[in-house]
């Protein structure tokens, strides 16, 4: 995790990632969509959607209070001092968000320098498997798309360059493997053909 934060903190732009302090609140069950056009609907501190008349939170004692907002083009979110991320990552809840250059949170392939990285339709940035389209692919802890062999749980697996992970036959290196549906490399026992290279 201390690897994630300094990766994360190269290419932050605003980052306050020391002093967020964000209570628990709804984002991944709030997303509500209702009224659309370009009403700002606010999800602060686990309070339903709500809107802030004249600018004020109804919900925040003394001082602002952090808050998801949203609005017909998306979602962004702003700290209780009402500074807002934009084009940097963000923890919040334990997660990780990407906000673009207008602040708004992105979802799906995200290349940040030389690393891909996939957010789930709520933002959130995926670690581990994730099926996007027809395949399978992998992100490590940090959240960067894993490309080459990955050994988990007894077996081995290839992501191909563009992370693909590999099923059927596949030549790495002048060597032909055999990969099952599900991704794992054979072993000699299961390989019919010879040609082919045991794991
Ligand atoms: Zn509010």
């Amino acid at each position: 995790m201390k690897r994630l934060v300094k990766g994360f903190l190269a290419t932050c732009c605003l980052v306050m990632l020391a002093t967020v302090s964000v209570s628990a609140h709804g984002h991944g069950g709030g997303h509500h969509h209702g009224g659309g056009g370009s009403v700002q609907y606010y999800y602060c501190g686990g309070h339903s959607a709500h809107q802030h008349t004249n600018g004020a939170c109804p919900y925040s004692g003394n001082g602002g209070t952090s808050c998801w907002k949203h609005d017909g083009a998306g979602w962004w979110y702003c700290h209780a001092d009402g500074s807002c991320p934009k084009q940097c990552w963000q923890q919040i809840d334990q997660k990780w968000y990407y906000f673009n250059k207008d602040g708004y949170m992105a979802t799906g392939w995200l290349k940040d320098g030389q690393k891909k990285y996939y957010l789930d339709a709520d933002g959130a940035m995926a670690t581990g498997w994730r099926k996007i389209g027809k395949n399978w692919y992998y992100f490590n802890g940090s959240g960067a798309m894993k490309t080459g062999w990955l050994t988990q749980g007894g077996n081995k697996y290839y992501l191909k360059s563009d992370g693909k992970m590999v099923t059927g036959k596949k030549v790495i290196k002048g060597k032909t493997y055999v990969f099952d549906k599900n991704g794992a490399c054979q072993k000699l026992k299961k390989l019919q053909k010879k040609a082919s290279v045991a794991c």
